[in-house]
């Protein structure tokens, strides 16, 4: 009896839990009216063409000015930046800072009015794939200042607020930070457990708690610190956005350098906060809603992630390439040999879609569509994983050779390792991106489910209309349409792939129902296979605009589109991959096998 009670005590507890955790999803990403988006368009078998299609482009007055800023900053880099010295010395000196500010790197994105540059995302993941290609240190320096240490200042700053900090952060003079995580909140970021109280005359609020892995906050002079406010009229708190100075009493940097393996110019820090009094002033956004104003920087700074891997990746390319014509063994350079053709061509396919990839995300932001946050997080998955790859791939190239620490490849390895782990764990952002792409289609689902249980005239015609439109995307191929005569086959495969995702979506949630919240082996498969889909699509806009620009421009011979051509390739026989493991995989026997090792707590295992 004892027992049968505390297990449904238990099952009290569970439900409760996840009542919360779905009340707490859906205030912070589906407040508001939701126009579908690319990625959610995909999981209901659609191909929402305007959001991809034509590939975008900087404007000609813009790309002017972008040209002319690159050729300055590749200049400066080739004088003055030494990523091994930064790699050795753990710092980045002064004189890189100033010279990236005096170029205006460090507020590339700010309106002019407060010093900017006032460059599109676009063209700034330009600039950002330029440092990427050289040092890693300097290019995650560079985010955690602009994608995310002033973003929340820029975009949800009022004009008193901006006119305050922003015209020395973007100089670099002064530098900023972004401090969201915590000992309690690392992957689970709604867990802050920092404080702020209201001071009693209410002029202030008093902050008291320990951040940790904070990139430049020993050398910041402007963070943005997410802290726990109390909600008015109730018992309950939630995260609220404060701009933090270092000069305010009761600012302690607890460790300013935290000793790393990679990007060891970057200055990683903990801090505490002790009774520090910050003024209401500088609450950054609405009160209470600092988790939605992290994860709206999160988006900016996912994009730059991709940016700067599309830079190593195209390092990757360079290197990879220089060594296979030039190192001979058994009479024949090894770019002779197919295991190392096979190297070579993948990283050129996916460093030519990391870029597509990234250009289309960017122009999202600046055409100022509505919720881009699925595809930002496909973004950075995906590029993340595929320069691990790369790199791993041109490392293996090198032989003995990339162990040793005159060549840079060593440096980038370690470099490369915390891209999958920063401004989201890898894991967290596939499940995220399965789970809101689900919520579309399984919401229709639950209509027609629950008019089952329940009829009743109002449900029926509901349920009526949630049927027609899931039975409709299953049977119809969306039409995914190109300009050129040449790319029509490849087009019509991701038509058919697509259509192939939303049956396999849908045979999922039918399958498993609420359970599959928590199955994230098969919400992998499902992500995957989004992101490739995603990635396939950038290409195809990416080489439809490039056919079509030679074409204009009278180029006879069509460009080389070799490495484009393989990516489709290895993206669609991926995509079928993911779609067959949704049933015929090991998972349970991945389950047992796990649990096992768990809960016995010993590495012995018996035959
Ligand atoms: C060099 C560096 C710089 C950083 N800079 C900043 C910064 O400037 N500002 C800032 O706020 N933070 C920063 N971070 C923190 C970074 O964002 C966190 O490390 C990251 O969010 C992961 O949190 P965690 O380290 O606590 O890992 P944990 O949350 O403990 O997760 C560990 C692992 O568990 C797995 N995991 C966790 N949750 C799940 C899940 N739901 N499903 C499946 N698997 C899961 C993942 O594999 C994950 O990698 C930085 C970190 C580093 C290392």
């Amino acid at each position: 009896m004892r027992g049968r009670r505390s297990g449904g005590d238990l099952m009290n507890k569970l439900d409760a839990q996840r009542q919360k955790e779905i009340q707490q999803a859906e205030e912070l990403l589906f407040a508001g009216p939701q126009a579908l988006g690319f990625a959610k368009g995909l999981f209901q078998g659609h191909f929402v063409s305007d959001w991809v299609m034509p590939y975008p482009r900087i404007p000609a007055a813009q790309q002017t000015e972008l040209d002319d800023t690159l050729t300055e900053l590749r200049k400066f880099l080739d004088e003055h930046l030494d990523p091994a010295e930064i790699d050795r010395q753990a710092d980045i000196p002064r004189e890189v800072i100033d010279g990236l500010g005096r170029i205006g790197v460090l507020g590339m994105t700010a309106p002019k009015e407060y010093g900017g540059r006032g460059f599109s995302q676009m063209a700034n993941c330009k600039v950002l794939e330029e440092i990427g290609r050289r040092c890693a240190s300097t290019s995650v320096f560079v985010n955690a200042h602009h994608s995310i240490g002033i973003r929340a200042l820029l975009l949800f700053g009022t004009h008193e607020q901006k006119q305050k900090w922003l015209p020395k952060l973007v100089t670099g003079e002064q530098l900023g930070a972004f401090a969201l995580t915590e000992k309690e909140a690392g992957s689970d970021a709604a867990n802050v457990q920092m404080q702020a109280r209201l001071s009693e005359d209410g002029s202030h609020f008093i902050l008291n708690g320990e951040k940790r892995y904070i990139t430049n906050a020993a050398i910041a002079h402007e963070l943005t610190v997410m802290a726990r406010t109390p909600v008015p009229g109730s018992d309950k708190t939630a995260i609220t956005a404060f701009v933090v100075t270092p000069d305010m009493p009761g600012f302690e940097i607890l460790e300013a350098r935290m000793p790393k393996m990679g990007i060891r110019g970057t200055a990683t820090a903990r801090f505490a906060l002790r009774d520090v009094k910050v003024p209401k002033e500088n609450i950054l956004g609405p009160m209470g809603k600092g988790l939605k104003v992290a994860l709206t920087v999160l988006d900016f700074g996912r994009t730059t992630f991709g940016a700067c891997c599309t830079g190593a990746a195209k390092t990757c390319l360079e290197l990879a390439i220089q060594h296979a014509n030039t190192r001979k063994q058994f009479n024949k350079t090894l770019g002779e040999f197919e295991l190392v053709k096979k190297k070579i061509a993948r990283i050129a396919a996916d460093a030519y879609a990391m870029e597509a990839m990234t250009t289309v995300t960017a122009s999202f932001i600046d055409r100022g569509l509505e919720d881009y946050m699925l595809e930002t997080a496909m973004l950075k998955v995906f590029t993340t994983e595929r320069l691990w790859e790369c790199i791993n791939d041109v490392f293996q190239i090198y032989g003995g050779s990339a162990y040793f620490v005159d060549l840079p490849l060593e440096r980038m390895l370690r470099d490369a390792r915390i891209n999958q782990i920063g401004e989201g764990a890898n894991e967290v952002l596939t499940s995220f991106v399965a789970l809101v792409g689900m919520r579309g289609p399984g919401m229709e689902f639950k209509e027609i489910y629950d008019t089952m249980m329940k009829p009743s005239r109002d449900r029926i015609s509901k349920a009526w209309a949630a049927g027609k439109n899931r039975l409709g995307a299953t049977i119809r191929v969306p039409d995914v349409l190109v300009q050129s005569e040449q790319l029509r086959g490849h087009a019509r495969q991701l038509g058919r792939l697509i259509r192939h995702f939303n049956f396999a979506v849908n045979r999922a949630l039918i399958t498993y129902r609420e359970p599959i919240l928590d199955m994230q082996l098969v919400q992998e498969r499902i992500a995957n296979a989004a992101m490739d889909l995603f990635a396939s699509t950038c290409v195809l806009s990416r080489q439809d605009s490039e056919i079509q620009f030679a074409r204009r421009n009278g180029d006879a011979a069509a460009p080389d589109h070799a490495a484009a051509d393989l990516f489709f390739r290895q993206s669609f026989r991926r995509i079928r991959g993911f779609l067959a493991g949704l049933t015929d995989n090991d998972d349970k026997a991945v389950i047992a096998a796990a649990k096992s090792c768990l809960t016995s707590g010993t590495t012995e295992t018996t035959s």
